[in-house]
């Protein structure tokens, strides 16, 4: 395609690799965000091995291993120790070296940045987008600016702006409804009082279906100083957050609770002195029957959000971003490019979509029968290679389909 004005709708994993790529190829790149910067805000990702493969594709690994802790396996156990997950890439069976990195969102998109800023683009920060609307000739983004309404028109706009977008044509969408669970979560140094948990490994414990405590090795954020982090989660539904966030908790009770379950938390756990320290997070469901109008199309979050269970999030939109890139370079006009996003893109996304729903209330619901099943199956399930295998391939973002 001869160069094209592109706008991109949103500054995170999705909207700054896209921003890169198609900047790369010399089209006319805009980015646009709501916030005024990108700051250190979120906690920890797993960048799975598709993730890793996608920023070696795009030149952005090493620096990314500067901030990231690698990840080699995910385990979770039950309260009785009873090992329920265990998922090692090692199960590949590849000869290359296949790990996971545990990093900040900041770090990620440090990185991200930090590649964009090498192709020329305008970024537009502190602008709200409110609309898009869309001719034969051009796609006109409305965005709020200093409490003022501008218009500016484009090629083609990509809308990457996470999973609460407003902005997805509504006719495309199937699906959209808040997780009725979500988390609480912290970040800390990994000091070497927590030596049990700086492994290469993303932790979990569980009790039944309704209670899972995770942690994961985060790596350092960039401009701190350095300090390995580690980030907590703590799984709980959507209706008791307000309580939280109100300080409504018994936090010396939830504190016995999480020790007991999981001991080595100890010297984290105790020093905690409000609730107000962890901080919540929500999850998004969201179907779409497809990712395109015209010349708008939907990546990311804001396309197909799901429920971290799989830790797809950050390993999907950098997917999105490649197979987009891809399309542009290969394509003549914005239906081709659409058309040839959806064939490459469209059987993962499903297959997550699916896998998603599917697990997702073995490990949060109140359904007792679900966790006795998971505590039955996934054990047995290990015992067998293939199965191994697939779970392996399907943790690692690789999977297009139920049967490889
Ligand atoms: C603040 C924040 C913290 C997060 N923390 C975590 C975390 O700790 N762990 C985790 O697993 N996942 C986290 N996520 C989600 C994770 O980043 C995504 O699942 C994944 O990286 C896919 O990213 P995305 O680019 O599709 O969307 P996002 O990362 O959500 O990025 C969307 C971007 O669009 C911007 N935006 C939104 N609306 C508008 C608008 N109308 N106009 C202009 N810009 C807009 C947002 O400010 C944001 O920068 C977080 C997301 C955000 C926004």
């Amino acid at each position: 395609m001869k160069k094209q004005r592109i706008a991109v709708v949103g500054a995170g994993t999705a909207g700054l690799a896209t921003a890169t790529l198609l900047g790369r190829q010399g089209h006319a790149v805009t980015v646009i965000e709501r916030a005024n910067s990108l700051g250190a805000v979120g906690a920890g990702l797993l960048l799975q091995p598709s993730a890793i493969s996608a920023l070696s594709e795009m030149g952005c690994l090493e620096h990314m291993q500067q901030y990231g802790q690698r990840i080699d396996a995910l385990f979770g156990w039950t309260r009785s120790g009873r090992a329920i997950m265990q998922v090692e890439y090692a199960h590949l069976g590849e000869k290359n070296d296949v790990f996971g990195l545990g990093v900040h969102r900041s770090a990620l998109c440090h990185v991200l940045d930090t590649a964009l800023e090498t192709v020329p683009h305008d970024r537009w920060f502190g602008c709200e987008v409110s609309s898009i609307g869309q001719s034969d000739r051009d796609a006109v983004v409305a965005f709020r600016r200093d409490a003022e309404i501008h218009r500016e028109a484009f090629d083609a706009v990509v809308i990457a702006n996470g999973s609460a977008s407003q902005l997805r044509p509504p006719a495309l969408v199937r699906f959209d409804r808040e997780y009725p669970w979500g988390a609480m979560w912290m970040i800390r140094p990994l000091t070497e009082n927590l030596a049990a948990l700086n492994r290469p490994h993303l932790q979990q414990k569980y009790d039944g279906s309704a209670v899972m405590v995770g942690a994961l090795p985060t790596g350092c954020i960039p401009d701190a100083d350095g300090t390995p982090m580690l980030s907590l989660f703590w799984s709980l539904p959507v209706s008791e957050i307000s309580d939280w966030r109100a300080g409504r908790i018994d936090l010396a009770l939830w504190k016995t609770q999480v020790i007991a379950l999981w001991p080595e938390l100890e010297p984290l756990i105790s020093a905690i002195a409000s609730p107000s320290e962890l901080l919540p997070a929500t999850y998004r469901d969201v179907i779409m029957s497809r990712w395109a109008q015209g010349r708008v199309g939907v990546i990311g979050d804001a396309a197909h959000a799901m429920s971290p269970q799989l830790g797809q999030g950050a390993n999907m939109a950098l997917l999105d971003a490649t197979a987009l890139a891809s399309a542009v370079r290969q394509c003549e006009n914005w239906d081709e490019v659409w058309g040839q996003y959806y064939r490459v893109r469209q059987g993962s996304i499903r297959f997550y979509q699916r896998m998603s729903r599917f697990l997702t209330p073995l490990f949060q619901s109140r359904m007792v029968g679900a966790a006795r099943g998971r505590d039955l199956a996934l054990p047995l399930s290990h015992r067998i290679p293939w199965v191994r295998r697939q779970m392996a391939e399907t943790v690692a973002g690789r999977k297009q389909r139920w049967i490889l």
